[in-house]
């Protein structure tokens, strides 16, 4: 099927391009095209041929498939600049936008190697935190809509950086998936929020529920059920207050190996839930096979209730279809009073969101829980 694949997208390339443009395949899944002298504007012109051809449909086997591209852009200048120059810098154009999104084209500039630099600098930086206690775990509370109490939390990774102050997750997380980090910051941030959890139960708040990050790239390695459960056994944190947020959606009903994983998960008592519904491709009607027990519609949603009309019949339609599935469903991002009132009566179930607090630390969670509990979380922090 792989062969047929890529037979199927030389034959579109070679489509693609003009009579005395060269295609050629530099191997694996890789293809270079060199277009015959040429103005910047008919290379992107090409580029966007290439990726219109290339994202159609086709069958191999039983199995229909939509191939992505991802096109970098060189120019070689001087003319007798050296080919490995210009492929290399072609290459590093494709590595930028791969990172943009799928089927995006880019135009190598020389700002781009700075940037993979600094890149790799962040990247070692972020290893000796890791390997320090560089990363901290802040928490943003869950709020019961029908009853306003704090019914959970989400954990969510803090680099605090020596010299360069706070470091944002939509920074360093994607970093760390690129550099095969990341399942290493999840195993911290599940641990000590575990541990957390623990200390809250022994102050007597015994029923909240802890929200934790996983990335995609955890369900690559089949040692994720064993790590998961070590850490629970160690911390001894109930598996049944543990619930684990997963953003992509398709690509883990599209593999058997993850939604068994998941489906392990599931089994020892872990709740699971959807992140940031409705901006990716997942369509609800093929998650449904999966053993998820909550949906988090993303913040962008939620926004839209602030607009001209007031409301979101997107948002409405996703509440409906999730409770239809059996699904609970949590507001991102939730900022003002309107907001909050439109998801209650819309019955939404959970919010999340500035309106009732930032993420904080664990000391400041302790004290928002002292209100609805007072006895209990005095001495939790
Ligand atoms: P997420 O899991 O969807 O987390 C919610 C994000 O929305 C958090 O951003 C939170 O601070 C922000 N947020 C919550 N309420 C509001 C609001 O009312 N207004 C606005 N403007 N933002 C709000 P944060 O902490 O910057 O994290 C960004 C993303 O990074 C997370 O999105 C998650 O995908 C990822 N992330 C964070 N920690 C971890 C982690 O430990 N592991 C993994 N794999 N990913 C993580
Ligand atoms: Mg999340
Ligand atoms: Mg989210």
């Amino acid at each position: 099927m792989g062969d047929q694949a890529l037979t199927e997208i030389a034959r579109r390339l070679v489509d693609a391009v003009r009579p005395g443009d060269t295609v050629a395949r530099l191997g694996g899944d890789e293809f270079g095209i060199v277009l015959a002298p040429a103005f910047e504007r008919d290379a992107l012109t090409a580029a966007e041929r290439v990726i219109a051809a290339v994202n159609q449909p086709f069958t191999a086997g039983a199995k229909e498939m939509t191939p992505t591209v991802s096109v970098g852009i060189a120019t070689a200048r001087p003319a007798t600049m050296h080919p490995d120059s210009l492929l290399a810098d072609a290459d590093l154009a494709m590595y930028f936008a791969k990172r943009s999104g799928r089927g995006r084209h880019a135009v190598f500039t020389p700002a781009m190697r700075t940037a993979l630099v600094e890149q790799l600098q962040l990247g070692e930086e972020l290893r000796s935190a890791l390997a320090g206690d560089g990363i901290e775990v802040h928490y943003q509370p869950i709020v019961d809509l029908r009853s306003g109490a704090v019914v959970g939390a989400e954990a969510l990774a803090r680099w605090q950086h020596p010299a360069r102050g706070f470091v944002p997750p939509a920074t360093f997380i994607p970093l760390a998936e690129e550099l095969g980090l990341v399942q290493e910051i999840d195993a911290q941030v599940l641990r000590r929020a575990c541990e957390q959890g623990q200390r809250w139960r022994a102050a007597g708040i015994t029923d909240l529920r802890l929200a934790v990050n996983l990335s995609g790239r955890n369900l690559e390695d089949a040692e994720l059920v064993e790590r998961v459960m070590r850490i629970l056994r160690e911390t001894e944190f109930p598996a049944d207050q543990l619930e684990l947020e997963l953003t992509e959606g398709v690509s883990i009903a599209e593999s058997a190996r993850a939604s068994s994983l998941l489906e392990e998960l599931h089994q020892r008592g872990i709740r699971l839930a959807i992140d940031d519904f409705g901006t990716g491709y997942s369509a609800l009607g093929r998650l449904r096979s999966l053993p998820f027990d909550r949906l988090k519609v993303d913040k962008t949603f939620v926004d839209e209730i602030n607009g001209a009309g007031g409301r979101s019949s997107l948002l409405e339609t996703m509440v409906h279809m999730a409770h239809v599935l059996g699904l609970e469903v949590v507001a991102e991002g939730v900022e003002t009073p309107a907001q909050e009132e439109y998801l209650r009566q819309h019955g939404c179930d959970f919010g999340q969101g500035y309106l009732f607090s930032k993420p904080v630390t664990a000391e400041e969670l302790s004290a928002v829980l002292a209100e609805t509990q007072p006895q209990a979380a005095a001495q939790a922090g």
